[in-house]
């Protein structure tokens, strides 16, 4: 294995064509770079950038981050998806408050054991807002070690993982060690893409195994292909004739963990007596609508949504606290999944 003037030749095209505009190496402050490699996690750089500046104009440090009610920072999460990490975030900055003194640890180890940091992330903390010397793992960089090294596996194996982990920590240059991390990064990013990689403009062309034998496409080997399973839900979109509609507080774990929804039943057959008996409000008229397919990495979701006509039954107190009726205009504002926001967003149009 041959590490010759990879971080050399990785860095001169960096000076020349790296990203140092982006928002957060502005301010390269411990909590920034961790609240930036949170976002990017799953998430494309030009998707983040916004998600960034409105998180950033609320949210600035890790005490005004742990001060924060978690529904506010999920309404800010509205839409990036993936929703575990801003929880994660948010019980990470309580704990720093209240074990470090307001600050991120500058130690890996530690870092590591806060709530949804793993050992890349930690290793970007490390080295962009630290300058220490450690490997970083992201996508980005699997792909380019992948394809520099042609390494075969699925990166997601860890027999694979710990191969790239070895290639990344023997390729540490003892020098600029947060350009070249963001180099790599960069690098995987802009030009050893996905699909299509710019080998023509390559600085690691010369010595990248999987270029020399023209098979890029080959690296990453794919994740073994697994059946995702469908299941279905009903959403009971409970609407007064004043406008207001009925959410329900999900709970903090599962999908949508601690955003707001429309309530649920599985069975599409007794939608009458669930109004009654669980969401207490007199049915007046059920509509059906088209059913919407939503994606998650592990299965997908087949939703099928009545809007219901209704108003509150006054005989019955309901005793769920996790049920709430809204103005639409307000709904909009707190923490939803993307395609309730998008229902509520065409059930206002509806009605102006
Ligand atoms: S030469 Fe091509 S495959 Fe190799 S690292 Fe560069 S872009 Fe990726």
């Amino acid at each position: 294995m041959t590490t010759f003037n990879f971080s050399d030749q990785l860095l001169i095209w960096f000076d020349q064509s790296g990203r140092k505009n982006l928002p957060w190496q502005q301010q390269p402050t411990p909590f920034h770079v961790w609240l930036s490699e949170i976002m990017l996690q799953q998430t494309q750089v030009s998707t983040v950038i916004d998600y960034y500046h409105r998180f950033t104009q609320q949210y600035n440090d890790i005490q005004s981050l742990a001060n924060a009610p978690i529904d506010d920072v999920l309404a800010l999460w509205t839409g990036l998806g993936y929703y575990a990490r801003a929880r994660n975030l948010h019980k990470t900055a309580i704990i720093l408050v209240q074990k470090y003194n307001s600050q991120l640890p500058d130690n890996l180890y530690e870092l590591i054991e806060l709530p949804g940091i793993g050992r890349s992330t930690a290793g970007a903390i490390m080295t962009l807002a630290y300058h220490q010397r450690f490997p970083i793992l992201d996508g980005n960089v699997k792909r380019v070690l992948a394809r520099y090294y042609a390494i075969e596996g699925w990166p997601g194996k860890k027999k694979t993982e710990n191969k790239l982990w070895q290639c990344a920590e023997e390729l540490l240059p003892t020098h600029r060690i947060a350009n070249y991390i963001q180099a790599q990064m960069d690098l995987g990013a802009t030009v050893c893409t996905r699909s299509k990689p710019k080998c023509e403009i390559c600085p690691l062309q010369e010595n990248c195994d999987a270029f020399q034998h023209n098979v890029p496409q080959n690296y990453p080997s794919p994740k073994p292909k697994k059946i995702i399973p469908t299941r279905q839900t009903n959403w009971l979109i409970a609407q007064l004739e004043t406008g207001e509609v009925l959410l329900e507080h999900r709970p903090n774990n599962g999908i949508w963990g601690g955003l707001w929804s429309f309530p649920e039943t599985d069975n599409s057959k007794n939608i009458d007596d669930f109004c009654q008996n669980k969401l207490f409000i007199n049915v007046a008229n059920i509509t059906t609508q088209p059913y919407i397919r939503h994606v998650f990495s592990h299965f997908k979701l087949d939703i099928h949504p009545y809007i219901i006509q209704c108003s509150i039954d006054n005989n019955h107190i309901a005793e769920n606290k996790s049920l709430t009726w809204y103005k639409i205009d307000a709904a909009l504002l707190i923490g939803l999944p993307a395609p309730v926001k998008l229902f509520l967003e065409q059930l206002q149009k509806m009605r102006n």
